[in-house]
């Protein structure tokens, strides 16, 4: 995720792309560039980093024209450095290109240019973009464009110019978002609407696969044949600050409905699709090798924890492997028995978090192999693992972790099958179904979000209990840790979760008709167990909230309110089940008057122990 803008008209392109990519910071921050046509020329100017060290650049090495693109960037391929900005150009440095997202068949046809003689500069998949173009550019940029969204596989938003046609830019998606504002001699073109309501509130949204033509006086929109089509523009009406959190409320909101794409970004490129699917962890490193481990020991701190422990579930479950989930910060103190064949499983959402790092190099020292899952490309963590797993999820900007937490579990489970698989744990037939049910999971997701006011209306029945407690077995053990430290961080509502089978050794002297009872009851064949328990929190005055699935009648009698989500396999609904509790902890702080996204006395990264 990065914000791309650019902008044609009349004015000085350098300063409009600037305070454009400002307001796009959230969506990325690594680093920035843009390019700029004036005088017959394109030039390009990058820097790693914020946005102010590209502007500290461009003071001294000023560049002119009215038309230019710009990025800022949230790496997914390649490390975080001025070579790895965006734009990217190709061979000659006439075509220069912007894009948001991953372009999925990049190795492929990285080595297909390069046996056509390309040399590459960067790590990025989007370089291959840049070269593509221009391998099939022949005098109409259009044209070049459309040959080479017929060879490129994922999503992407892209916003491209050309020298020797200085009188437009040319822009698309996939599955990536792309604004254009309409001005009066001049056009915009953005990720999101912000940037655009300081020069006009008419936009249009193009679809997938629609490419627009921006000139200063007129967009044209064609479709992937070339055909011409037509389009009107929306009157947008939100407020800058709505328009930065996409029309939500919070960040936070709005990072717990980008889950399902999240979620996509982060399987999607990792499967294999020809004859029976599979899972393909070759590209990162990740071989057959790897699965000879005695032993897996997972480390994190926090959420990322809870990720560990429904990994460990599933690592037990898909790969039959012994599995040890630890706090890093008891792990680093402890004097832990390594195995030089044991495989760490380093999971931080920033990478930087200090008692995740001290662990992985404990876990080094003693000579074991390891994987890191995180979401900053270019972190400490990822620079340090023998093999990194990449959660695709974008910038989190609100500081309760949402969307980095479930694509944490979607790499989890995606090593853990892969595993399976190289182990012979599972079989093919059985690798394949379990693709198709995570490929099912995104659009489940979003079933479950439109079912939020459900949620919220329960949150406003209960938001000032004093006490709530999240309970659950196997999996839903795990979600309902992850529930429970959600509530407390945003709400400061005093909430613990405990596994059910615990509820007769101490949590049930605490209930009584103040306590709030979540059961997260997915795991079939403990429904009866966990029915029992709820009868017995019932019995003390408690008011108990069901999360379990559609059309599953087990606790219609017991429970005094049920959030059904959809039908999914146990072992895999820890991605789904967790949903109504983010969307819960959310209701009730809102409700309680705070803000969601800077809760007290929390940081978004722990760099301290
Ligand atoms: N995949 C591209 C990169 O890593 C774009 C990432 C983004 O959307 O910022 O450079």
């Amino acid at each position: 995720m990065c914000g791309i803008v650019g902008y044609i008209g009349d004015e000085e392109a350098t300063p409009v792309l600037i305070n454009a990519l400002k307001k796009l910071e959230y969506r990325g921050y690594d680093s920035a560039g843009i390019a700029v046509i004036g005088d017959g020329k394109l030039s390009v100017r990058k820097a790693k980093g914020a946005i102010k060290f590209l502007e500290q650049r461009i003071a001294t090495e000023i560049i002119r024209g009215s038309v230019g693109i710009g990025h800022t960037r949230w790496a997914t391929h390649g490390e975080p450095s001025d070579v790895n900005s965006h734009p990217h150009t190709d061979v000659a440095g006439k075509i220069a290109v912007v894009h948001n997202g991953i372009i999925e068949n990049h190795a492929k046809l990285r080595a297909f240019l390069e046996s056509h003689g390309v040399a590459f500069r960067s790590q990025t998949d989007t370089e291959v973009v840049a070269h593509l173009i221009d391998f099939h550019y022949n005098g109409d940029l259009l044209q070049a464009v459309l040959e080479t969204l017929k060879r490129i596989e994922g999503s992407y938003a892209l916003s491209v110019v050309c020298e020797s046609s200085p009188d437009r830019i040319v822009a698309v998606r996939k599955d990536a978002p792309l604004v254009i504002g309409v001005g009066k001699g001049e056009n915009l073109i953005a990720s999101d609407v912000p940037p655009l309501l300081e020069y006009t509130r008419d936009v249009y949204y193009p679809n997938d696969l629609e490419v627009a033509v921006v000139y200063r006086d007129r967009v044209e929109f064609y479709d992937a044949d070339g055909d011409p089509i037509e389009k009107t523009t929306t009157h947008v009406e939100w407020d800058i600050s709505a328009a930065e959190k996409g029309g939500y409320e919070h960040f936070m909101l709005k990072e717990i409905h980008e889950q399902p794409k999240a979620l996509a970004d982060t399987l999607r490129a990792r499967i294999k699709t020809y004859a029976t699917k599979s899972i393909n962890l070759e590209e990162i490193g990740f071989d057959a090798s790897w699965a000879e481990a005695n032993r897996v020991v997972i480390t994190a701190c926090g959420t990322a924890w809870h990720a560990g422990v429904v990994g460990k579930y599933a690592f037990e479950r898909f790969a039959r492997i012994p599995v040890d989930v630890d706090i890093a910060s008891e792990y680093r103190y402890r004097n832990p028995i390594f195995d030089p064949k044991d495989i760490f499983i380093i999971i931080s959402q920033s990478g930087e978090t200090a008692d995740t790092l001290a662990a992985m190099r404990m876990a080094r020292s003693g000579g074991a192999r390891i994987i890191a899952i995180t979401n900053a490309v270019g972190s400490t963590l990822a620079r340090e693992a023998d093999l990194v797993m990449y959660t695709w999820a974008g910038p989190e900007i609100a500081v309760a972790s949402t969307k980095a937490f479930t694509t944490q579990l979607m790499c989890v489970y995606l090593i853990a099958l892969q595993f399976g698989a190289l182990r012979g744990t599972i079989s093919s037939e059985d690798l394949a179904r379990h693709i198709d049910e995570l490929e099912a999971l995104p659009a489940q997701a979003e079933k479950i979000l439109a079912e939020k006011e459900t949620i919220q209306r329960f949150a406003a029945r209960n938001f000032n209990k004093s006490k709530a407690f999240f309970m659950g077995r196997l999996f839903d053990y795990a979600i309902s840790l992850e529930s429970a430290l959600k509530l407390k961080e945003i709400s400061y509502t005093h909430s613990e979760a405990f596994a059910a089978g615990e509820l007769k050794h101490g949590p049930i002297a605490l209930v009584d008709e103040t306590t709030l009872i979540v059961a997260i009851c997915t795991q079939r064949e403990l429904f009866d167990k966990m029915d029992s328990n709820i009868k017995e929190v019932k019995a003390r005055g408690a008011t108990v909230l069901v999360i379990t699935y559609e059309g599953e009648t087990h606790f219609d009698k017991t429970a005094d309110e049920i959030f059904r989500i959809p039908a999914a396999p146990d072992a895999l609904t820890p991605m789904l089940s967790v949903i109504p509790s983010q969307l819960y902890a959310y209701y009730c702080s809102v409700l309680r008057g705070l803000d969601p996204d800077k809760p007290r006395n929390l940081a978004k990264s722990v760099t301290v122990e």
